[in-house]
């Protein structure tokens, strides 16, 4: 058995002192592989994430065990050292791509940045690189769209180019945060399968947070269901969404009505339906 990439243990997040919004929730993700946290609205998955990266409030308290990258105890790194696994180890994305971009500069120096503070490579190497990387979101003329503003791409390659500063730092884990909630369905079924497309070549592991339990279904390699800051169940994607444990996973499952055209089929033949339709 490999050993966990993140591990997070007895994890529990208040807010001014008030009642768990994290409650007591350990899980563990293996290199490469594809985790998905599901919850409706307001179960907790941001503050989980944000955990992790310790981006969370002022105002939040953080009790932990531990948060162990490679079994390195992230609560006891100085914010100095974790700005160095921000965005280089661990990679972040989120629901909205517009708020995430600096408006006012082209995305080829959006991603030259993220270059810039990880990485010291030259001129020519930095401008080769970005292109890369807008290659690997499936950016057509990257060449041409590098001088683009976020305004002038559409919302799907406003979160490719998102992904590709995510993917600027190599980083071992990708936390995707909502990724396509902000798209229509056609695209968030494309961009869903490009983050599996990338995680295919690049071997890191993908945390997949959403609200949508069928959508996740079809990449995932393990579902967690998290309900009022508890983790509920969790299981390979095929058990939980065909034969979920938990009334909550089951009132999840019944409340999407993108599955409900999918509920008479069988996962196998739900996965091209949502990937590719
Ligand atoms: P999810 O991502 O699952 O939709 P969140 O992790 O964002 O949910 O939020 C979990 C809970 O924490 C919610 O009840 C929310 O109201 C509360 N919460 C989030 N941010 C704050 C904050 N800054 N101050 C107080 N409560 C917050
Ligand atoms: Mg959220």
């Amino acid at each position: 058995m490999k050993s966990p990439l993140l591990s997070v243990e007895n994890l529990s997040v208040t807010f001014n002192h008030q009642q768990k919004v994290v409650d007591d929730l350990s899980f563990f993700i293996y290199p490469g592989e594809t985790f998905a946290l599901v919850g409706e609205s307001g179960s907790g998955k941001s503050i989980t994430a944000l955990s992790v990266l310790r981006l969370l409030p002022n105002n939040a308290k953080i009790n932990a065990e531990a948060i162990s990258l490679q079994g390195d105890n992230l609560l006891k790194r100085t914010e100095f050292e974790l700005c160095k696994i921000r965005g280089r180890r661990i990679g972040l994305i989120f629901q909205d791509p517009m708020s995430s971009l600096n408006p006012v500069m082209t995305i080829g120096s959006q991603i030259e940045e993220v270059l810039d503070i990880h990485f010291s490579l030259s001129k020519a190497a930095s401008k080769a690189r970005v292109l890369e990387l807008l290659q690997q979101v499936e950016i057509p003329n990257p060449e041409k769209r590098l001088k683009d503003y976020p305004h002038q791409l559409s919302g799907g390659q406003r979160q490719r180019v998102m992904i590709a500063i995510a993917l600027a730092g190599e980083p071992e884990l990708l936390i995707a945060d909502e990724p396509t909630t902000s798209l229509d369905v056609t695209i968030q079924a494309q961009i869903l399968a490009l983050l599996k497309n990338i995680q295919q070549q690049t071997g890191m592991a993908l945390w997949l947070i959403s609200h949508d339990l069928a959508l996740v279904s079809t990449i995932a390699d393990r579902v967690a269901v998290m309900q009022k800051g508890k983790m509920v169940e969790t299981g390979l994607p095929q058990s939980v969404f065909n034969n979920p444990q938990h009334p909550y996973t089951r009132k999840l499952i019944e409340a999407l009505p993108s599955i409900n055209s999918c509920l008479n089929h069988s996962y196998q033949e739900k996965l091209p339906l949502l990937l590719v339709k």
